[in-house]
């Protein structure tokens, strides 16, 4: 028998108890003055709903997140986007100074911020561009995590600024050679434009791995920062601890839950097949243009692309007024730009722009 995911949390926080905040303390009472809240409303809180603090993980949100996700209410963590997610995940198990966390570079550029604030070292494993595109040698990855003292493995799924997805027998045969070691992080902040399974259902099976979801990216919900962890029951708990008390801003929790309703869920599906179909259309538009030497595959909503001559591409691109991602700083990426997938008239004036440059 293995030691459960939980052996794997910082040892000086075993018995930290977090915050007891006023809300989590809960009761029951008819007059509330527990919290210092103000009885009367804002003159700009029109529905006086906002007056009290709000609950640290409303159960309707978090059963509405589980019912998207596949999984179990207890399972999900809801906080300010993945980002939270991310930062809290390397707090709870990385001992300041000491433990290490491992990336696949190019990838996500928040695993290292994230550790850098939280004095981390990170380890990286960089992905091999073979013939078919990037990918992620899992040999390597293992054997860096076993030597380096690696608490966290990050994979981004499909991979940002790749576009790639990872098999999900991988990631399964990882973690199990990472158990007892290290939490494997299957990020899939874009898995909805994969249209493929996700990592969640690996859980579990092996309770090293968590998953981030947002809705962020395909839902749309970019500026109300939602977003969760998935991971085991005891993981979830002992991340809740190290949270903020109140991380969920009720305007937004409440956004969300609507964004979550059959409807709404229905047009966002609607959303994301556009989109995928915009990104065949690109993929194969981009192809045939002069200046471009290479369109990586991807499962994304956004495509990488490699240029002949990326000064000019990015010049024809802005004086279009279109503004894109340079990666032309990341190593190995020095002719690279990322191009996000937009309605098809936003696609097409890429198209164009990019046409007149190699002209
Ligand atoms: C955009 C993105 C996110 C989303 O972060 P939020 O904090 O949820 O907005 C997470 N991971 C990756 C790789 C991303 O590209």
């Amino acid at each position: 028998m293995n030691a459960p995911v939980t052996s794997l949390l910082r040892e000086d926080l075993r018995d930290f108890g977090g915050y007891r905040s006023a809300r989590s303390e809960g009761g029951h009472g008819r007059i509330w003055l527990n919290a210092n809240e103000s009885p009367w409303a804002n003159a700009a809180d029109g529905g006086a709903r906002l007056r009290r603090y709000p609950q640290p993980q409303p159960e309707a949100l978090r059963a509405a997140l589980a019912d998207l996700y596949g999984c179990r209410p207890e399972q999900v963590l809801a906080g300010r986007g993945s980002d939270e997610g991310i930062d809290l995940l390397l707090r709870a198990l990385c001992r300041p100074g000491r433990d290490a966390v491992l990336v696949t570079s190019p990838t996500f550029g928040m695993y290292a911020v994230a550790a850098r604030l939280h004095g981390t070292a990170v380890v990286d494993v960089p992905l091999c561009d073979d013939g078919a595109g990037f990918a992620c040698d899992f040999d390597a990855v293992a054997l860096a995590a076993e030597r380096d003292d690696v608490r966290i493995v990050f994979l981004c799924s499909p991979g940002n600024p790749t576009g790639a997805l990872i098999p999900l027998d991988e990631i399964l045969k990882l973690a199990w050679r990472l158990q007892s070691r290290a939490l494997v992080v299957v990020d899939e902040a874009y898995i909805e434009y994969a249209q493929a399974p996700s990592a969640i259902s690996l859980i579990d099976a092996q309770d090293n791995i968590a998953v981030l979801r947002t809705l962020s990216k395909a839902h749309a919900l970019a500026a109300a920062r939602i977003g969760c962890v998935i991971a085991a029951p005891g993981l979830i708990a002992a991340l809740q601890r190290c949270q903020a008390p109140y991380p969920l801003p009720a305007p937004c929790a409440r956004l969300a839950q609507r964004a979550l309703g059959a409807a709404a869920r229905r047009r966002t599906a609607a959303g994301i097949d556009r989109i995928v179909a915009g990104r065949e259309r690109m993929q194969v538009g981009l192809c045939a243009l002069p200046g471009v030497t290479r369109v990586y595959p991807s499962r994304a909503n956004f495509l990488l692309v490699r240029f002949a001559r990326p000064q000019a591409a990015l010049q024809a691109l802005l004086e279009a007024g279109i503004v894109v991602r340079d990666l032309r700083h990341l190593p190995g990426l020095g002719d690279a730009l990322r191009i996000s997938i937009g309605t098809p008239a936003q696609n097409d004036a890429v198209l164009r722009a990019l046409a007149g440059a190699a002209a």
